[in-house]
């Protein structure tokens, strides 16, 4: 979790004392309204890298951006609202936000900027999760990192440590 609110509302002559859970993927930087799952409280909150920046303040009469993906009651057996329960928690998707999702970058060389084995495609020839085991023939197996790495060299930008 990135954060909880612990909710002290008083409803009906008693503090709702409801923890809602703050999921990193969808409030790790994040400025919005949320609520709380028991008692409905709309609190402004603004997040960022998973710290509170400000808030959780009460904001009456006005309607949620976004609301937890969890919530129980601790000091009442840890009774719970699971993911998805409507005007409660918001479904699970299973997904971070769009900014987060896409392709990871490949990376040929090391930061001494030596050649690495951790990129696509490999040629059939590596076998088995293409691990070339003791020998790795980079000149003849992937001749256009072979030229980078030469270019590389040239340039200097290849260190020992
Ligand atoms: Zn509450």
């Amino acid at each position: 979790m990135a954060d909880v609110i612990w909710c002290k509302k008083v409803v009906g002559g008693k503090p709702c004392n409801t923890v809602n859970y703050l999921d990193p993927y969808c409030f790790w930087n994040w400025e919005g309204k949320t609520n709380c799952a028991e008692c409905g409280t709309v609190y402004y909150i603004y997040m960022i890298q998973g710290h509170m920046y400000r808030g959780p303040e009460e904001k009456p009469g006005e309607k949620p951006d976004m609301s937890p993906l969890y919530a129980d009651h601790p000091l009442e057996g840890y009774t719970y609202y699971l993911p998805g329960v409507k005007g409660r928690t918001r479904p699970f998707e299973c997904l971070p936000r769009h900014i987060y999702l896409g392709r990871a970058d490949m990376v040929k060389f090391s930061i001494r900027g030596r050649p690495v084995r951790g990129w696509r495609p490999q040629p059939p020839s590596g076998g088995l999760a293409g691990q070339f085991p003791y020998k790795w023939d980079i000149k003849k197996l992937s001749p256009e990192v072979w030229a980078e790495y030469q270019e590389k060299k040239k340039k200097g930008e290849v260190k020992e440590w």
